[in-house]
């Protein structure tokens, strides 16, 4: 990762200029068939239309659309945070409306890793203490392992100094890096991110953004992001747009970088 932004135009074009082809899509981590999610009890709306969308392995995509699209709805469906009212959601494969509670929890800490708006740290723990949660919740590690572990990934986004910090001693744009290396030391097949950038400044934006692609670049984990920015989306292999509650647009974008 570059320590910052371009700082200027040519800089930035220089950049693309360079920029390697985006890997080839793999097989496929994420199907939507007919997705339908209403919500509401006595008055019932209509919040996705039926939404059939397949995402592969290795693929960066943008999900954007105005606010109240159904960008988030659809978003905590891809990650068995929510159940649909019809259709189907396949996560690697496995069929979420077939599992209770337990085997969707399951499901997530195994195969997703979440990055949100707000950074949802814990604030009595440290940066160390916040990234290996979830991997003693998996128990896929030893507690040794796990520390050695989500300190090689601390480090890798930049953040080794701060890793005895608490969230409250951290800038803005070292919470967002400090959340997705929770997401990324859980070995996630798949990581969804709702507007990660949402409230940062521009420039940490696109370290966040640089974050993200080279995760997809280099370890091959599939990303899907929601986001308002132009320039964010454009960055991306795949731009899906939705307009109430229907995809309007998907355009591959592998060829235009
Ligand atoms: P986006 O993320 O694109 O802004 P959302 O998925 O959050 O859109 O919301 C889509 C639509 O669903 C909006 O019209 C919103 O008002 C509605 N909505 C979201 N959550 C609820 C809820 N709990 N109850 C009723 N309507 C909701
Ligand atoms: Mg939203």
């Amino acid at each position: 990762m570059s320590d910052g932004p371009p700082s200027s135009k040519s800089e930035l074009f220089a950049d693309r200029a360079a920029r390697a082809p985006w890997p080839a899509p793999g097989a496929v981590v994420l199907e939507t068939r007919q997705l339908v999610r209403e919500l509401g009890t006595a008055v019932k709306s209509r919040i996705l239309h039926g939404i059939d969308l397949t995402v592969r392995e290795g693929e960066f995509i943008s999900l954007t659309g105005l606010s109240g699209s159904g960008k988030s709805t659809l978003l905590y469906l891809l990650g068995a945070l929510d159940r649909p009212t019809t259709g189907e959601v396949l996560i690697d494969g496995i069929e979420i409306g077939g599992l209770d509670d337990d085997g969707r929890a399951e499901l997530r800490s195994n195969k997703l890793g979440f990055v949100f708006q707000f950074h949802f740290l814990l604030p009595e723990f440290t940066v160390l203490e916040n990234v290996m949660l979830p991997m003693l919740r998996r128990g896929a590690r030893t507690t040794a392992d796990a520390t050695a572990h989500a300190r090689a990934v601390i480090a890798s986004l930049g953040l080794g100094e701060l890793t005895e910090r608490r969230p409250a001693q951290l800038s803005g744009g070292q919470q967002q890096r400090v959340s997705i290396a929770r997401a990324v030391a859980n070995d996630p097949r798949i990581i969804l991110a709702d507007e990660p950038t949402g409230n940062l400044d521009s420039k940490n934006g696109i370290i966040v953004m640089d974050v993200f692609e080279r995760l997809v670049r280099e370890r091959r984990i599939t990303i899907v992001i929601v986001t308002h920015e132009r320039s964010f989306a454009s960055r991306t292999s795949r731009q899906v747009e939705l307009s109430d509650g229907r995809v309007i647009a998907d355009l591959d974008q592998r060829q235009l970088l």
